[in-house]
């Protein structure tokens, strides 16, 4: 085996080096087209998604937090509404909301997945005046880490109550959930779903870039406007949007990596089993290591390790040990959405998503990019083992 002194959390190197070629001549025919603004590249990709994801439509956008905003944008939320998400995400799920000046409103999660918690959002529904519910116009879950929330119990819950599902896929494009009907890829069993191609995510652009999936036509053609300016045609408003327009250099680029994005999730997958192994094998049980909770069913797509997160004690501790030793470690994320600085106006409590704010004190990200050795996760987990032995 090769030696190895430090290990990277992500490697985009890595990636790069077999698609170099590829890409280059991707982003030189858009250099070369003229072509800067929307056109066949978008068109391209958007084609490319709705058939990878089972969606009818995809609509390319700029950014993941973009997909999410013109989301909400696209159901009318706006003042005075109120729309109920995880209490433990990426900032941009509850920031969205805010932004529209709706009100975010949380719920614990689920201490195995780390997803939305059914019957926490059953509870929260039950638990509100019925004026306060009248004003619920979306429940947005995420399927943190590239695992899937549990759709059908949170999909039920929103169709009791006629509450339209935003699924936030920023982490899980790809990811398959497996309701009684057969498996579906997350973000095509909601109202609406919403992908990144931040470069750290399973399908990474060279800069920002994001997409929306829908089943329903209406919203679609609705989504289409408002990501020009609301205009149906030139300098013609219906409706107020922004530009929130995807860059076709980064379509081309994403339109070159998709048909790999299988077989990277295949080498995380394989990575996180062997992490899960050697775990095991050199007996760290001070290490808690993440369940797929579909993995006993033979499932092929129950979890696609956008992050390999473990549970673990003393982190900042074991950060700062494995540091020392060149392998870098990631807090996703410290700190759960209603214990920050700009929600202490909604009024939560500390201790009011008791797994949500326990997550954030032990969760921490290993490396887990597909092109990672089986000695650097060797090397990574004898240190975790020799932090938790001195
Ligand atoms: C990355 C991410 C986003 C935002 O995507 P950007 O493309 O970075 O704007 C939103 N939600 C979650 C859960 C994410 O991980």
């Amino acid at each position: 085996m090769e030696q190895v002194n430090s290990v990277p959390l992500l490697d985009l190197k890595a990636q790069l080096v077999g698609l170099r070629e590829e890409i280059a001549q991707a982003v030189l025919e858009v250099v070369d087209s003229t072509q800067y603004i929307m056109g066949p590249k978008i068109q391209a990709l958007e084609d490319q998604v709705a058939s990878y994801t089972g969606a009818a439509y995809a609509i390319g956008v700029s950014s993941g937090t973009d997909a999410l905003l013109l989301s909400l944008m696209g159901l009318d939320i706006g003042p005075g509404d109120s729309v109920i998400t995880t209490d433990f995400s990426f900032f941009a799920t509850a920031g969205v909301i805010a932004r529209l000046h709706a009100k975010p409103i949380f719920v614990d999660i689920d201490p195995v997945t780390f997803n939305m918690d059914p019957p926490a959002l059953l509870h929260c529904l039950e638990s509100m005046p019925v004026s306060e519910r009248q004003t619920v116009k979306a429940i947005m879950p995420v399927h943190l880490y590239g695992q899937s929330a549990d759709l059908t119990p949170l999909l039920d819950i929103a169709a009791q109550y006629r509450i339209p599902v935003i699924e936030d896929a920023a982490q899980a494009i790809g990811t398959e959930y497996f309701p009684p009907e057969g498996p579906q890829r997350v973000g095509t069993m909601g109202d609406i779903g919403c992908f990144s191609f931040f470069p750290s995510k399973n399908l990474g652009g060279i800069g920002d870039g994001g997409m929306i999936v829908t089943q329903n036509s209406e919203l679609a053609q609705k989504l289409r406007l408002l990501r020009v300016h609301g205009a149906a045609s030139e300098y013609t408003h219906e409706i107020i949007g922004g530009n929130f327009r995807l860059d076709p250099i980064q379509a081309a680029v994403l339109s070159v990596k998709l048909p790999y994005l299988d077989q990277w999730h295949q080498a995380r997958q394989r990575n996180a089993n062997r992490y899960t192994a050697l775990f095991q094998q050199k007996n760290v049980p001070e290490v808690k290591t993440p369940v797929a909770v579909y993995a006993d069913q033979g499932l092929a797509h129950y979890h696609i390790y956008n992050q390999y997160m473990i549970r673990v004690s003393q982190r900042s501790e074991l950060q700062a040990f494995l540091k020392e030793r060149q392998i870098a470690t990631k807090v996703y994320y410290p700190v759960p959405f209603h214990q920050q600085q700009c929600f202490r106006h909604l009024g939560y409590r500390d201790g009011a998503f008791p797994e949500s704010e326990k997550a954030a004190q032990e969760v921490l990200a290993l490396p887990i990019y597909p092109e990672l050795t089986e000695a650097m996760q060797t090397y990574v987990v004898e240190a975790i083992a020799d932090f938790y032995r001195n």
